[in-house]
């Protein structure tokens, strides 16, 4: 789910938003007062790709080792 967190510069608060696509960034506004004056975050979710990605290294060097077997 492409869930952005965003921080309003106006209010200063921080809210989420649901953005399908990335020309849409510019089109959030804060939740909280409307405003287009607000900065988008890293998201915490940005992190799950990294830690299913070291599933696969393993897996593959798991093969390499077979291959030098043959
Ligand atoms: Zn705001």
């Amino acid at each position: 789910m492409p869930i952005y967190e965003f921080h309003c510069e106006d209010c200063g608060k921080n809210f989420e938003s649901l953005v399908m696509i990335a020309s849409a960034l510019d089109d959030v506004s804060c939740k909280h007062c409307k405003s287009s004056n607000i900065k988008k975050m890293i998201s915490t979710t940005s992190s799950q790709p990294l830690n299913s990605s070291s599933i696969p290294a393993g897996a593959l060097s798991g093969c390499s080792s077979r291959s030098g077997f043959s």
